[in-house]
């Protein structure tokens, strides 16, 4: 029999769609198993304040499908501290929480691991982060949808710079990491990605261009992730239309929208499925864990881990462009 009898579950850093799902799914297996179940608003913040609140299955109805998270996002340096944290451990004794499930991203389970270092109520992360930039899980909640997004936009897009014989620059986000720039690249047909793990070669971006009008091409998408080293799509059309003045040069910045929106059905799913495991985690005495999903599979990969180790872009993924691009 496990002694978890009390459990606080919230979402914290960047938000995410699919985060809503994950509450939902926390919430239900809790009560399913017969734990109360606290949500807790604003992530660390909420903590350290005390902003925890019973929440009953009615709380979590119809909200599936819905983007964003009812619990709120925060960031909060506070938790930084030794100070903050014990503020919060202080306010979780006095709810009896014996167990934790954050949803978020590095940033949040790094907080969690260093709560743990200090005290002894056991944390379980769910990856929420529309980054997929998470060591440890094949997919992070809200990334599907977010590449679902972008590839409809550049669809747009495109519709219009093929009229106009344009080259677009669209930017998409990941400070750190390309994944989304890579997946809807290859799903919108773009021409090329430029992202922080491989060096821009501005060169090389020249000679394609330069071939376009040989491979009779009515318009160029090239996908800049934000993080991309060059200065961003902004400061890397204005290098080329110099070079290209036959090319009517715009950019496009898609900003916020990737994090909005109806979560995909993915999305929903996967959310569920860790929302449960975590929850089951925590019944198991598992602690200082992120429950991930890789080959199909739950897996537990210690926070450490997926703090210490960067999720690398797959080599193969990126040569497709060479090959699409002939
Ligand atoms: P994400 O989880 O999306 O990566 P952040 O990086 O903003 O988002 O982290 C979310 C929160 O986690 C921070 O606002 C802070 O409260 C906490 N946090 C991040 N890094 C640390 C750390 N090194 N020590 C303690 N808490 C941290």
């Amino acid at each position: 029999m496990s002694k978890i009898k009390n459990i606080a579950v919230l979402t914290s850093g960047g938000d995410a769609p699919g985060m809503n799902a994950a509450i939902r799914a926390v919430v239900r297996s809790a009560i399913y198993h017969h734990l109360r179940v606290f949500g807790v608003r604003h992530g660390y913040e909420g903590m350290i304040q005390g902003q925890l609140k019973e929440m009953k299955s009615h709380h979590v109805a119809n909200i599936i499908q819905r983007g964003g998270t009812i619990l709120k996002s925060a960031r909060c340096e506070e938790f930084k501290t030794p100070e903050g944290r014990k503020k919060a451990y202080e306010q979780l004794k006095s709810f009896d929480i014996d167990g934790v499930v954050v949803i978020g991203g590095d940033g949040t389970f790094k907080g969690a691991r260093a709560f743990m270092d200090e005290y002894e109520i056991p944390f379980v992360g769910v990856p929420g982060t529309i980054d997929n930039d998470l060591f440890g899980t094949d997919y992070t909640i809200g990334y599907d949808t977010a590449v679902n997004t972008v590839v409809e936009a550049i669809d747009k897009i495109r519709d219009t710079a093929s009229s106009h014989n344009r080259l677009f620059f669209v930017e998409v986000m990941g400070r750190d990491a390309g994944f989304i720039a890579l997946r809807s690249g290859i799903a919108c047909g773009a021409e090329a990605i430029l992202i922080p793990e491989k060096q821009t070669h501005l060169e090389t971006l020249r000679s394609h261009l330069e071939d376009g009008p040989r491979r009779k091409k009515s318009s160029n998408i090239i996908l800049v992730a934000e993080g991309e080293v060059a200065g961003g799509a902004f400061a890397i059309a204005e290098k080329v239309k110099e070079d290209f003045k036959e090319y009517d040069v715009r950019v496009t910045v898609l900003g916020h929208i990737q994090r909005g929106g109806t979560p995909s059905a993915f999305d929903r799913f996967l959310a569920t499925r860790l929302g449960v495991a975590a929850v089951q985690a925590l019944l198991d005495d598992q602690k200082s864990i992120m429950v991930g999903y890789m080959d199909r599979e739950i897996v537990h990969i210690p926070f450490n881990k997926t703090i210490k180790h960067n999720r690398t872009v797959n080599q193969e993924l990126l040569d497709l462009f060479d090959i699409l691009n002939v």
